[in-house]
């Protein structure tokens, strides 16, 4: 039998809008961070993903950033931020100044391996969390529980096309992407919809010696400079229904279309943002069109999202036959001792703060009645 070695009455697995969201809330109900609640996240410094975004991505350069809850108390607020620095040093401050404040004590970086279900009678029905730490240290905290905040950075999803192991060139996802000199005098296919792929053409302009610009449905642009992710009803619902379903989640901006903003109109412009249908096949030095043409490619730049990143969720058996997890206003239906922050129509930095107030309430609701 496996002793646990810790217990704490909510694990937090992740420390982004999402996690930090969920642990304001709680503390504000009166979890003591640290004993009763415990946030952990893999990743070596603050600002959840924000921390790994490319070096050239602003503020506000795709959708609005919201502020955390808690956040215009201390006198911060994301619109006064400084929009010439990059976005990963910007947010990693403005969390590390917010978990200071309100004394998260996130721990860091630490790595949950695996969420199970603890079935001994002395811990009937709790969960187990198994978390790795940097140099190798296995620890098992058992929690009544678990809100899993792990958003997508650690799954980026890149679809099958014929000749993808053929193809002699550099292939990378959007997490692989560092700074447009990489591609200096490249010929460079992007391959997306959504966000990140026009950022990397419109920043790939004038560096590469080529770009070409591949998406699986013709662009729909929308009809404002920037999306009001709080207007966006239809598409977040949209999530929300595909959650309830245990659905793969459908990306916000396929239900809006994508704003364009000066820099994206001046983008289209020039020629710079113009989609081809998706390519059929991919060969040894380049990519084949929907009517036949070569394109020659040094490197694909595969900028087609991300899926929800719940690896560690395995052993709970909760994945549907459709690929999802059943989640129903931020808790698994299938396990209610786990809650899902930042998951499908929580999936933005407004839908995070919002899936806080939300889980914080019920985990609360749990908790009082074990
Ligand atoms: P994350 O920020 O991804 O945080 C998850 C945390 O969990 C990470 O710190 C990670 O280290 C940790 N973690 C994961 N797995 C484990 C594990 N097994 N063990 C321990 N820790 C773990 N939204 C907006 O509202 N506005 C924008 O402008 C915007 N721009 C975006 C630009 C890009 C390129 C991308 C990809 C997304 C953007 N989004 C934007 C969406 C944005 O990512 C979310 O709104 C929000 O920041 C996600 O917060 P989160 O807490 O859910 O996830």
């Amino acid at each position: 039998e496996n002793p646990v070695d810790q217990h704490a009455r909510v694990v937090v697995i992740g420390a982004g809008q999402a996690g930090l969201s969920v642990g304001y809330h709680l503390r504000r109900l009166g979890l003591v961070p640290g004993s009763d609640l415990v946030l952990l996240d893999r990743a070596p410094s603050t600002g959840g993903a924000w921390q790994f975004r490319w070096e050239a991505l602003r503020l506000g350069a795709a959708h609005r950033v919201h502020d955390l809850p808690g956040m215009r108390a201390m006198g911060l607020q994301f619109d006064d931020a400084d929009r010439s620095r990059p976005a990963r040093d910007v947010v990693g401050e403005y969390y590390r100044r917010f978990e200071q404040h309100y004394d998260l004590r996130v721990r860091r970086p630490v790595s949950v391996s695996s969420v199970s279900r603890l079935d001994d009678d002395t811990a009937a029905g709790a969960l187990c969390v198994t978390t790795r730490s940097a140099d190798g240290t296995e620890t098992r905290i058992r929690a009544d529980v678990v809100v899993n905040a792990s958003g997508t950075w650690g799954t980026p999803f890149v679809p099958w096309y014929p000749g993808r192991g053929v193809f002699r060139g550099r292939q990378l996802d959007t997490t692989d992407y560092r700074s447009a000199a990489e591609f200096a005098r490249q010929d460079v296919v992007v391959v997306g919809g959504g966000t990140s792929a026009i950022g990397f053409l419109l920043e790939l302009d004038g560096v590469a010696r080529s770009t070409h610009w591949f998406t699986r449905r013709p662009m729909v642009w929308a009809d404002t400079a920037s999306l009001d992710l709080e207007s966006a009803v239809a598409a977040v619902d949209e999530q929300d229904r595909a959650a309830r379903a245990g659905e793969v989640l459908p990306s916000i901006v396929s239900g809006t279309g994508v704003p364009v903003s000066r820099r994206i109109r001046a983008g289209i412009d020039r020629g710079v943002l113009r989609d081809q249908p998706m390519f059929t096949r991919m060969d040894e030095t380049g990519v084949v069109t929907a009517d036949g043409a070569h394109v020659h490619a040094d490197a694909v730049l595969w900028a087609t999202g991300f899926r929800a990143d719940l690896r560690h969720l395995a052993p709970l058996h909760l994945r549907t036959a459709a690929g999802g997890v059943v989640v129903a206003d931020g808790r698994s239906v299938d396990e209610p001792r786990l809650f899902l922050a930042g998951y499908g129509p929580q999936a933005s930095t407004i839908g995070a703060n919002r899936a806080g107030r939300l889980i914080a309430r019920q985990v609360m609701d749990v908790l009082a009645a074990t």
